[in-house]
């Protein structure tokens, strides 16, 4: 039997203790970042750490706060081997800047992406559909749009582009997800915890992986080890633009 490789393509990953990050084993992580410290701190635990992906990002509820970091965050990105840009986006519903200003910095990033072949960790809460066409518009390569709730008529158009979406371990409670999981090609899902955080109850972690990884399987009839084959090749595909 194959070996299972568990992929976490978005988990706030700096927000753990080294201990802790090593009890998650050898899960490919791809650690996302707030703001210019967290961007800082997930990059020194992917030298700590080689399955950590660091991913360094200015997160669009603290773009009313810090958005005097983000030239010092695209510094991070271009030049200390960041493998990408998350937790970027835009959020219409807790986000406090207003959502064209929040646009406007996105669409700053996604050139920076696209000038520097990198890929996109993305929230895009309430904005899936100005994301999606703010991305193909500037002609980014690879984007992930994380905890996909948006609708369902745009998965075609994701998967036309070659983006990915990622399923959270909330699957099992949140309905709207569900149906996301149940209609979306196997070939655009990625597996993510968004860790630590806790969703009704739900604690999400990176530990949540191989419960989740046995959920995508039974809803997408495969075994474990053919759904995890599938989730680690598009996840290389999603970094890919970074190689
Ligand atoms: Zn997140």
């Amino acid at each position: 039997m194959s070996e299972v490789v568990l992929v976490d393509a978005h988990c706030h990953v700096h927000e753990y203790s080294d201990e802790e990050i090593k009890s998650f084993g050898n899960i490919r992580i791809a650690g996302v970042a707030m703001d210019y410290e967290s961007s800082g701190a997930t990059l020194e635990l992917a030298k700590r750490f080689r399955n950590i992906d660091p991913f360094v990002g200015l997160h669009p509820w603290n773009l009313h706060k810090n958005l005097d970091e983000l030239e010092n965050i695209k510094r991070l990105a271009v030049s200390c081997g960041a493998s990408g840009l998350g937790e970027v986006g835009v959020d219409l519903r807790f986000a406090r800047a207003p959502f064209k200003e929040q646009l406007k910095v996105f669409s700053e990033i996604c050139e920076l992406a696209v000038e520097n072949g990198l890929p996109l960790n993305v929230h895009a809460l309430g904005g899936w559909d100005s994301v999606v066409k703010t991305c193909i518009k500037l002609g980014v390569k690879s984007l992930l749009l994380h905890w996909y709730t948006g609708p369902l008529e745009l998965l075609k158009e994701i998967r036309d582009a070659s983006y990915f979406i990622s399923i959270n371990p909330a699957v099992t409670i949140q309905q709207k997800h569900m149906h996301i999981l149940r209609e979306a090609d196997m070939d655009i899902i990625l597996t993510e915890s968004d860790g630590p955080y806790n969703y009704r109850g739900v604690e999400l972690t990176p530990k949540s992986l191989p419960g989740l990884l046995n959920t995508i399987a039974s809803v997408k009839r495969l075994t474990v080890a053919e759904a995890s084959r599938l989730i680690y090749e598009n996840y290389l595909r999603f970094l890919g633009a970074s190689r």
